[in-house]
């Protein structure tokens, strides 16, 4: 449980931080409140030859409205999040893990990381976030819907840092989330989060998002499909509910059977949508 030996150093600005990544070469890696990546290392899962640690990097913290949209710095811990106004992303933040995992991790890491298992990944596609990246070539932005390649592969180049979210306000859609776990305070078995434009009682638009449900979050197309434009009974709710799992490859785990899982994800996205159209 000891870690591999490594160099640290705490860069005080953004392109002194992509300096020491890009000049510590391909075992370098960026560390914000390293409740991922540390567990990685003490299993010796990971082993990089220099930590380059954000957190005196100036501009990454905090959550600002503009335009019609959140802006999010990537060092904004999970418990900031709770406790700001983003509704959706503000519950599914109060969420993840214990309180000590809350004060420590941010939004940038658990992006960055891409874990299936994360809380955050899904509710990035179903808010249909942007993120900022910055590297030594300069910047661009990739929509969450590009993020995520494969299991715990983003992408985040290996130069880059992610340093903002921009999350658009969503006025006037409802949100669900429902996660299942053992234990409260445990990553979810499978999480889902819902979020719907009802007019007049009718869904106008829908989007749900699966956690755990495959190697990367997925977007439930089939059940978002069968319910937009349809009145929001309980019955159409629940008949769009039952395509959740279409499309989806959940591993089997310790926890759970592939087909225990596909179960959930129905129940679950039946429950977040009722949550999201005000019935739950
Ligand atoms: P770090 O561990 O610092 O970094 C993770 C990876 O991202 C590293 O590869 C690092 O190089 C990279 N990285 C970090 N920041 C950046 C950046 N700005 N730009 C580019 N790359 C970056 N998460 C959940 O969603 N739900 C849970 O239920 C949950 N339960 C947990 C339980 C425990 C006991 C623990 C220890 C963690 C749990 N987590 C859970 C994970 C937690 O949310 C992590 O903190 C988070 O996923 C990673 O954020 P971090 O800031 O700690 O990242």
């Amino acid at each position: 449980m000891i870690p591999a030996a490594f160099d640290y150093t705490a860069p005080e600005s953004l392109d002194a931080a992509i300096a020491a990544l890009v000049d510590g070469g391909e075992d370098a890696k960026l560390i914000a409140g390293g409740h991922s990546l540390i567990p990685l290392m003490k299993l010796r899962l990971a082993a990089p030859s220099l930590l380059v640690d954000l957190r005196k990097v100036p501009g990454l913290h905090g959550v600002e409205r503009q335009n019609g949209e959140w802006r999010v710095g990537a060092l904004t811990t999970h418990t900031a999040l709770e406790s700001s106004e983003l509704g959706l992303v503000s519950a599914v933040a109060g969420t993840i893990a214990d309180m000590q995992v809350r004060n420590r991790g941010t939004i940038g890491g658990s992006l960055a990381h891409g874990d299936a298992a994360s809380d955050l990944p899904a509710t990035m596609l179903v808010c249909e976030a942007e993120v900022t990246l910055q590297g030594p070539d300069g910047q661009r932005s990739v929509a969450a819907a590009d993020l995520f390649k494969g299991y715990m592969t983003t992408e985040v180049g290996e130069h880059e840092v992610l340093t903002e979210i921009r999350i658009p306000a969503l006025e006037g859609w409802g949100y669900g989330h429902q996660k299942f776990n053992r234990r409260s305070e445990d990553w979810a078995m499978v999480g889902v989060c819902a979020v719907v434009k009802a007019s007049d009682g009718v869904c106008e638009d829908v989007r749900i998002g699966l956690t755990h449900m495959g190697s990367v979050p997925l977007r439930a197309t089939a059940a978002e499909e069968a319910l937009r434009g349809k009145e929001l009974s309980t019955e159409n709710i629940a008949a769009a509910a039952e395509q959740a799992a279409e499309g989806t490859r959940p591993p089997t785990d310790l926890n759970a059977s592939a087909e225990y899982k596909e179960h959930l994800a129905r129940v679950l996205t039946r429950r977040a949508i009722a949550d999201a159209v005000g019935g739950g």
